[in-house]
């Protein structure tokens, strides 16, 4: 059949004859969600560090990207296709319809929330968007919670579909850094950094409750740099900011470390050769990372930070700093989706006073 058309962004685009619809996924280990809906194939945004081509869901299907969009390496050409799923939303609407809620997977952490989008962005331009809605129209009328993710400030669009999902919603952005020629660097095609926390303060001030994901967050930065991240958070009023440090692993971490070091900086490059050739570092790196943004974060009240500890630097440490680190992996996020907000402040902590003792701690 081959692609359907190119776009004006050169962006090979066609429809996905998928049937799938609502995945069960493996995103209730960090408390986001119990499903997935995935509004499209592809992804316009092409980050550098995007594992979504890595899995299955791309691996499997090398001869429907070729057949639909002439993709010849589906890793490679990252970010120069997209396959809509357009009747998405009348299949989900008879899913929703002719299945028992009680056969549908809800555990602890991920709390039967419904994510749009964890292998693309719902949001990223009007026929993702246009999709989303319907999706999302279904998912509140069946009293479904869901998350939405993008980095699109186009989200602002259905601030009246939010507004009537009530606290059964909320919508967020992956911020790691306002540093907007080095987020470019990584994430090519994705609005700035500033665009996306603008979107969201319009959607909190509509009352629509908001996240942020400072993830992946870049070696270089310090205590300033997360003081100033989560200022501008805190300046959305009642917000839940998930944090993650970069992990070096896969073809996509070499990719972040050239990018860097093409766009000049060459400190974050050096940093991320250093994790990648010696494990150690990374180790103690993410350690620290986690840590100071615990502390900074205990300068604004109220503001709560849910980190996202690796499994492999878990089990890189042992003893009490082990036993923190599994606590915060198991605790659910301080999210509402209804009347009753989790108790989670005991879990997400400070790992050390004195970031020299990890050494010892490790
Ligand atoms: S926006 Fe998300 S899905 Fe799209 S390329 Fe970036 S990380 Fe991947």
């Amino acid at each position: 059949m081959g692609t359907d058309h190119t776009d004006q962004h050169g962006l090979r685009v066609n429809t996905d004859p998928t049937k799938t619809v609502l995945s069960e996924s493996y995103l209730h280990t960090k408390s986001l969600c119990d499903h997935v809906i995935n509004v499209a194939t592809g992804c316009r945004h092409g980050c550098e560090f995007c594992y979504v081509p890595t899995t299955p869901a791309i691996g499997n299907r090398h001869k429907m990207l070729a057949d639909q969009a002439d993709v010849d390496d589906p890793q490679g050409d990252w970010g120069s296709y997209l396959l809509y799923r357009d009747d998405l939303p009348e299949r989900l609407a008879r899913i929703l319809e002719d299945r028992d809620s009680s056969d549908r997977k809800q555990t602890d952490r991920g709390r039967g929330v419904v994510m749009l989008s964890s292998g693309t962005d719902c949001y990223q331009d009007r026929r993702t968007a246009q999709i989303t809605r319907g999706a999302v129209t279904e998912l509140i009328t069946h009293d479904i919670p869901v998350r939405i993710l993008t980095r699109s400030p186009a989200v602002v669009r259905d601030i009246d579909l939010f507004q009537a999902a009530g606290d059964r919603l909320t919508v967020g952005s992956s911020i790691p850094s306002f540093e907007a020629p080095l987020v470019n660097a990584i994430e090519p095609n994705a609005p700035p950094p500033i665009k996306r926390w603008e979107a969201l303060d319009r959607l909190q001030q509509a009352g629509v409750p908001v996240f942020a994901s400072m993830s992946p967050t870049y070696p270089t930065m310090d205590e300033d740099d997360f003081h100033e991240l989560l200022s501008y958070f805190r300046a959305l009023g009642e917000i839940v900011v998930f944090h993650e440090p970069i992990n070096p692993r896969g073809k996509n971490f070499q990719q972040c470390l050239e990018v860097a070091s093409d766009a000049g900086y060459e400190d974050v490059a050096k940093e991320l050769r250093r994790m990648r050739d010696d494990r150690q570092y990374w180790v103690e790196y993410a350690l620290e990372q986690l840590n100071t943004v615990q502390q900074v974060a205990t300068r604004f009240d109220g503001l709560q930070v849910h980190s996202w500890p690796d499994d492999e630097l878990i089990r890189s440490t042992s003893g009490q700093l082990r036993s923190q680190l599994e606590a915060m992996q198991q605790a659910v996020s301080p999210e509402s989706f209804g009347p009753t907000k989790p108790d989670t402040s005991a879990a997400q902590s400070e790992l050390a006073e004195d970031h020299k003792t990890f050494q010892q701690l490790i």
